[in-house]
Formats: C-alpha cells, structure tokens, sequence
C-alpha cells in the first residue's frame, strides 16, 4: 500500500494595509488563486498589520473590497476565518512571542543595544572601507547579566537573529536554482521586541502555522527568501516550495509606478475597467500561454494556469493592450449592461441626475440610454469613456465652433446652405427610423452635389455640417444613428441653432 500522502496545496496572499489594493499584490493574488484552483489546494487571506503606524482599516478594506470585485476569492482570511485563523497578525501575537522566546532561549537570537546612530556610523565606516555594510556583531555575546542589566534600565533594544555564515541553495519554481551566500547579511533584526515582530520573522512563523506549501511572490522579495528559510531552519520549520514572480514594469523598464500610469486597483475600476479585463490582463502580466491567445475568463485561467509558464523576465505593463482587452469586454456585454454600467459616469459628471433627467428636466428613457450606448460600445475603451463620447445627447443646447460646422472648401454661406437642405429633407420624414434616414439622407447628398457642383461622391458637403449640427463633435456616430436617437424636434431644433450661429 502506498502511504505516501501528497501534501495539501495552500498558498496565501499576504498584504500589509499601508495603501490601496496595488495592482502587484491583486496580480500575486491572482497567480495564487489560479495555482490553488488548478491544483485544488486552499488560497489564503493574510493581513500583514504588524506595522502599526503604516497600518490602517481602511486600506484592509480596500484590498477585501478590491479582490473580490476581481472575483479572486479566498478559502481562508479575516473575513470568513478558517482552521488557521486568526488571519490578522495583530491577532497572532502569542504565535510570535513564543517562538522569539524559543530563539532567544536557545541562543539563535539576541538583545541588541546598539543605537541607530552608532549603527548608521558603523554602516557609513564599512562603506568607506568598501566592505558590505553589516551588522558588525557589538551585542552579539553580551553576558546574561549585561543584557538583563540593559533591558530592567530600560535602554532600548531589538531582537537579532544570528545568521550563520552558510550557502543557501533553494529552487526555486520561477528562476531555478538560487543561491545566497548569508554571510553578507550580518545577523538582521528580526523583531523589536517579543511582543513585536517583523516582517522576516513573523512571515516565517505564519507560513508555517498555516501550514504554506507554496510561497508565490513577487520578484522583490527574493532576497528575503534565504532569511526566512535561515529562521525556519532554526525553529525546525519545514521550508515551503518557492516562486518568485516578475516584477510589473513600467514601459521604459523602470519600476511601474504612479509617474507611468496608476498601480491601485480601485483607480482602474474608477476609471471604467471591468473586473474580467483586469483579470484577463494582469494574468498576462507574467503568465505566458504559450499561444496568440490573448482573451481568458477567470474560468478559462483556472483551468489553463501554470507556474511553469511564468517567465523570468520583468512584465511591461501595456496599457494599450489593457484597454484592448476591456473594450473586447464591453462589446461582449449586452447594450443593457454597458447602459447600466455606464449610468454613474454619466451622473457623476452632472450629465444625468439619480432620476436619470438632462438638465432641462427631459427624462433619458432606458431604450434611448440602450441605443446611445449601442451606437458607442464598439468606441469604449473603458465606461468613463462615454461622457466625452456621448455627452452631446444629454444637453439641452450645443456650443458651436462656426469653423468646426465647414467641411472642405465651403464657407459659412455655403454650410448654412448645406444645413438648410438637411432640414428639408429631414423635416419631410414622418417615419423617424435610422434606416429611412440613412437612406434619405445619402441619396440627398449626392444630388445635393449635383445641384451645388460639389465633387459627387463626397458627402461631407451635406453630412459633415448635419453631424456637426448635431453632436458640435468632430468625430461621433454618424448622423443618422444620432438623429434617431435624438428624436426629430431636437434634431431639427439643433439644425436651426447651427444655423443660428454661422448667420
Ligand atoms: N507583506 C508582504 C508584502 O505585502 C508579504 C510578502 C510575502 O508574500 O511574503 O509584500
């Protein structure tokens, strides 16, 4: 009988609440979900809070609400709790004392006095030498009285850890094998007091309480890895499988940063992103598949992801290629949705209030919002998009630029001539429907040309200054889907204001 017993995949997240949900961690959280999916193990929730002064509520908050508008969902955390809870390192403190005190009490840890100032000295002095600023070891064998003598004066102190001189080697499942050689780190604070871990230690403590068998994350913290696989080996903690991913960069190869574009999540959903596209475009960010493919459902991803398809190389990020991805979103939803999705920009930029009335009071009907959106969706880059778009639909009257009404050769008379013959045309037309107004209005064109002497085929002379009339835009939909949608009395009214501006 085979008694070998595969171990259960679990992986976590584990951000601290210093700032909106970044778009690292949500990518992290997103390569962790997708290997716990596929490998049906359990993805965890862990909030690092242990940085008091950094820390806070609402940035918690903001990563919960964050994932989950993302749709990563966690089997473990804060919020629901588990078997490992609690979730929260604040909560976890006894966890932290007892191992810190099982360090110190085995000798693997020591108080330290040394003040910062005599530590940034000593750091400046190496440097000049040339030699790797480490710890040089002032407090690494105080007597037992000495330390107690400190500590009962109240002098203040931290917890270091001693870091033997040793070669570490781990594989990791992204970049190798890496090597580290520890003795270039000197023996590193580990926590400031018993009651007060950091990050290296206390990280160290939870993946193993958690029982991690998979630590995925991001590139930055590679250097961290030998640290915490030198604590678990002093506490006998069996060290978890790791992968480190790439970095997230900016299109010059820097650090992505807000100079480039926005890192938190909540930004991009502010600024008209669905969920699925974020999804679909920070899995590329790292993950390759291997193939043109470029669309993947969160469905899709579980199924497909795979850690040995993660590449080395630092991840550009594109926002061409994200916009791409969500205006394909957009235009896979129905004309209803985007409408409904689209609804609180076209409020919170005074076009629409709660009662979905224009300014002038005119109420803008579900099927007129459904057709403008139809008219624009295949525009939609992302929902914010819509007010600059579609704004003219929701005004009362337009501002002309006289200059903007000309097409070609034509001048003011000439346009208010072109502008004339439309409204002819138009007002003669009972049965408003965008079909019968394209064909109206084509055929008028051309024999407009003809009357006039424009070149025939062109139908700028009698459709650019109508569309213009219509929208005040230079680029819109064409005139008749905006004509439809306007209705006949306002689109002859706005003809008739064009031509009250160019007069
Ligand atoms: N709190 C760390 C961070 O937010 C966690 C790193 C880790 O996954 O170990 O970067």
């Amino acid at each position: 009988m085979n008694i070998w017993k595969k171990e259960k995949i679990r992986v976590r997240i584990a951000p601290s609440p210093t700032g909106a949900l970044h778009i690292g961690t949500a990518r992290s959280a997103l390569f962790n979900y997708l290997f716990a999916k596929k490998n049906k193990g359990s993805f965890i929730l862990r909030i690092e809070d242990t940085d008091l002064e950094r820390s806070d509520l609402k940035w918690t908050q903001d990563i919960i609400d964050g994932l989950k508008w993302l749709g990563i969902e966690w089997d473990e955390g804060p919020d629901i709790g588990g078997a490992f809870g609690p979730y929260k390192q604040t909560q976890r403190i006894e966890s932290y004392t007892k191992y810190l005190e099982k360090l110190l009490g085995e000798d693997k840890a020591y108080f330290c006095f040394c003040s910062s100032k005599d530590l940034e000295e000593k750091r400046q002095e190496q440097m000049t030498r040339g030699a790797a600023p480490k710890y040089d070891g002032t407090c690494a064998h105080l007597s037992k009285e000495t330390v107690k003598k400190n500590i009962s004066e109240g002098r203040p102190s931290v917890i270091r850890f001693r870091m033997h001189e040793k070669k570490i080697k781990f594989k990791d499942l992204i970049r190798g094998e890496i090597e580290f050689d520890t003795g270039l780190m000197g023996d590193i604070v580990i926590a400031k007091d018993t009651k007060t871990p950091l990050y290296n230690f206390a990280v160290v403590v939870d993946d193993y309480e958690m029982q991690i068998s998979h630590v995925i994350r991001g590139e930055d913290h590679i250097a961290n890895t030998p640290k915490q696989m030198m604590l678990q080996d002093a506490l006998s903690f069996k060290p978890p499988a790791y992968a480190h991913i790439p970095l997230i960069l900016a299109p010059d190869r820097s650090k992505m940063s807000k100079r480039y574009g926005s890192v938190s999540i909540s930004d991009y959903k502010n600024m008209g992103y669905l969920p699925e596209a974020v999804i679909n475009f920070m899995a590329l960010l790292g993950w390759n598949p291997g193939t043109e493919k470029e669309i993947f459902s969160l469905s899709q991803l579980e199924k497909e992801f795979s850690l040995d398809k993660v590449q080395k190389a630092g991840a550009v990020f594109n926002i061409q290629r994200l916009d791409f991805i969500n205006g394909y979103y957009i235009r896979e939803k129905s004309d209803k949705k985007v409408a409904e999705l689209c609804l609180p920009y076209l409020m919170s930029a005074g076009l629409i209030d709660g009662n979905r009335k224009i300014k002038g009071g005119e109420e803008v009907s579900e099927k007129k919002l459904e057709k403008i959106i139809q008219a624009y969706k295949a525009r939609l880059k992302k929902l914010s998009e819509i007010v600059e778009l579609a704004d003219f639909f929701f005004k009362e009257k337009l501002e002309y630029n006289m200059n903007k009404l000309k097409w070609g050769t034509m001048d003011y008379a000439q346009t208010i001539e072109s502008l004339n013959y439309s409204e002819k045309i138009l007002s003669e037309i009972d049965n408003w429907e965008q079909k019968i107004l394209e064909e109206k209005l084509m055929g008028a064109a051309t024999k407009f040309n003809l009357e006039k002497g424009y070149p025939e085929k062109n139908r700028g002379y009698l459709l650019w200054p109508l569309r213009v009339a219509l929208s005040a835009k230079e680029a819109s939909a064409s005139p008749f889907e905006i004509a439809d949608i306007l209705g006949k009395e306002k689109t002859l009214q706005r003809i008739n204001d064009a031509i009250e501006a160019l007069a």
